[in-house]
């Protein structure tokens, strides 16, 4: 590279991440496809294919289809050649992932916790990840990187400003874990990260304009707007829990009052019920069995999503809201609800093809949203050494 100009270098640089990236998305898939689809020469592309293979991030295998002539060498992306690690820290449990380059889980560990401290919370999370990586297999790239998503508001520096359901505030997670492991760490709000997980790998993968809900001990929202996950000024986007939806109305774990997770969020499940025995298993259990009181808990939970949802709709015009997180694992008992409370008060416009769901990865939403982020950075972070 010594003899190219800077502009050479670049689009050279450029084109080697192109090619990556059509292997990603298009393989199987031969050079000869890559130059078609590229529009580069054949040559530039098998000298920037070599390159690729010398690095171990794609690979080849025996002759692919031919339409006529010589049959093709297919490549293949090297989804082993390093792996990520995803956690998502909730208020009453972690969950840590092993995935590979495409966000295949290989190995989970997951913990129940309530509300601990954050020092704990670190020795866990710690033990969880020393697991990870005495099971993980052998790779080019080891450990590429490790994401957290975080039920709390994040600044682009990665610091925990505050996360009111732990009573965290300035939790320097990021710098701890990078300290332990010298290896990238980023951490995401969970409800941003698990709109991230959806539009990757779940329900939303083609759609521009959807706003996931994270409905669990407290509530977010994850908004995408024209295919990008929109963040605001400063990262703070998607706050929508503590939208006040009833003047003067509960006191909410920020301060305010008459919040919207105050309301429909899993700690107003358990706070209804009103046993502190209960969880929301538990309660689930309960209305398999016909229990009415757990019915009524449910219904009102969903009647209460349903006001919330009805504010983000007439806001963002979205094309899909998909629930995930914990209270999803309550489908059956708060979706006719909720649809009952849109249909009833939400502008009739915004319904035309709104698309109500579901998670499609269930709890994995926001660990599969930082492990994607995790490997996106690790390829750029590639093609700036290439
Ligand atoms: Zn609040």
């Amino acid at each position: 590279m010594e003899n190219m100009t800077w502009n050479q270098q670049l689009m050279k640089k450029n084109n080697k991440a192109l090619v990556l990236q059509i292997i990603i998305e298009k393989e199987p898939i031969s050079r000869s496809d890559i130059a078609q689809i590229s529009g580069l020469h054949k040559a530039t592309v098998s000298s920037l294919v070599n390159e690729l293979l010398e690095e171990e991030l794609i690979y080849e295998s025996g002759p692919g289809e031919s339409s006529g002539g010589r049959r093709p060498v297919i490549l293949h992306f090297n989804k082993a050649a390093g792996y990520a690690i995803g956690i998502d820290i909730g208020v009453n449990y972690i969950l840590c992932v092993l995935t590979d380059l495409k966000g295949n889980i290989l190995i989970e560990k997951n913990e129940v916790v309530n509300r601990t401290p954050y020092p704990a919370i670190k020795n866990k999370v710690q033990k969880m990840i020393q697991s990870l990586m005495d099971e993980m297999p052998s790779s080019r790239y080891g450990i590429v990187g490790i994401g957290a998503g975080v039920p709390g508001i994040v600044d682009k520096e990665g610091a925990i400003l505050l996360a009111p359901n732990f009573g965290w505030s300035n939790i320097q997670l990021k710098k701890d874990l990078e300290e332990l492991y010298q290896i990238p760490v980023l951490v995401e709000n969970e409800a941003n990260a698990g709109a991230f997980g959806e539009q990757q790998f779940g329900a939303c993968q083609n759609t521009d304009n959807m706003v996931y809900i994270s409905a669990g001990i407290g509530l977010g929202a994850g908004i995408i707007v024209n295919k990008e996950l929109y963040r605001g000024k400063d990262g703070f986007s998607g706050e929508m829990g503590h939208m006040i939806i009833e003047v003067n109305g509960k006191p909410c774990s920020c301060g305010s009052k008459g919040c919207w997770e105050a309301y429909a969020s899993e700690n107003a499940l358990l706070e209804m019920a009103g046993n502190p025995s209960d969880t929301l298993e538990s309660l689930i259990t309960r209305v398999e069995m016909q229990d009415q009181t757990a019915q009524q808990l449910f219904e009102t939970i969903g009647h209460y999503l349903g006001y919330g949802i009805n504010n983000i709709i007439n806001t963002f015009n979205p094309h899909q809201v998909i629930i995930g997180n914990r209270l999803a694992l309550a489908k059956d008992w708060i979706e006719q609800p909720i649809r009952e409370t849109i249909e009833k008060h939400t502008l009739g416009f915004q319904l035309n093809e709104l698309e109500l769901v579901f998670s499609k990865l269930g709890k994995y939403s926001t660990a599969l949203g930082v492990t994607a982020f995790v490997v996106e950075n690790f390829l750029k972070a590639e093609e700036k050494t290439l």
